[in-house]
């Protein structure tokens, strides 16, 4: 099987390519390796042939990969490292210790849990919206009809920077609409990221706007487990 970096110019080529049909006046398109399950090793093979941002699911997964003085983030100290999996409040903590951007904020009291333990950190990470545009019953993320409460109460009562918006469109569907409509919300709040657009859709996410896109197994290859 092909090594992740020799899979790295090839997707930095197709995005490039996206890049053309961005609706963005300025398009930056960020690649977060979404790198749940992959050995920090691998993971650093990509970090040294410049993947900037990365993306895991489960704290206590990344504390084991990133965290301490010999993880990943000691050793790549430019990387950014994003949690993209669905945050528990009794791990509010220890996420916003690890990570650089939180991606997966959904409900006030998760806003609040974040907010305190940011106090007492005394770090500021910055959150995108994740907003559960399929309405799944299984998935994470803020209903679109809570999403403007939501956001008014991360920013105005706990005082959270939000900074974006993401989302994981239904697996049989289109995800056309569904990036359409994170967008007009994004630009209607005037939020500058939009994380949307995997390994399957991505090109399609970038030619909606999206700033940034999450490629597990384009990047990686497929996953095993
Ligand atoms: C695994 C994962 C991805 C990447 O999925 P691929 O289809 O492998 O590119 C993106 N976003 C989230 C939230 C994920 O859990």
């Amino acid at each position: 099987m092909l090594p992740p970096e020799s899979r790295f110019p090839e997707l930095m080529a197709r995005i490039a390519k996206a890049r053309a049909t961005s609706p963005l006046s300025a398009p930056y398109i960020r690649l977060v390796g979404a790198s749940k399950s992959q050995s920090a090793e691998t993971i650093a093979a990509l970090l040294s042939a410049g993947l900037e941002s990365a993306g895991e699911n489960k704290v206590q997964e990344a504390q084991a990969k990133w965290g301490g003085t010999t993880g990943l983030k000691a050793r790549y100290p430019q990387v950014e490292l994003r949690l993209i999996g669905p945050l528990q409040t009794n791990k509010a903590a220890d996420a916003v210790q690890l990570f650089d951007v939180i991606e997966t904020l959904d409900r006030p009291r998760l806003a609040d849990a974040l907010a305190e333990a940011m106090a007492r950190a005394r770090r500021r990470v910055p959150c995108l919206i994740q907003v559960n545009t399929g309405e799944e019953a299984q998935k994470a993320g803020v209903l679109p009809k809570d999403l403007d409460a939501l956001l008014r109460y991360a920013r105005e009562q706990a005082g959270l920077e939000v900074i974006g918006l993401m989302a994981v469109p239904p697996a049989e569907v289109a995800p056309a609409p569904h990036f359409a409509f994170l967008r007009e919300r994004a630009r209607a709040f005037d939020l500058p990221q939009l994380s949307m657009g995997m390994s399957a859709d991505f090109e399609t996410a970038i030619a909606f706007g999206a700033t940034h896109i999450r490629i597990g197994s384009a990047l990686f290859g497929e996953r095993l487990g």
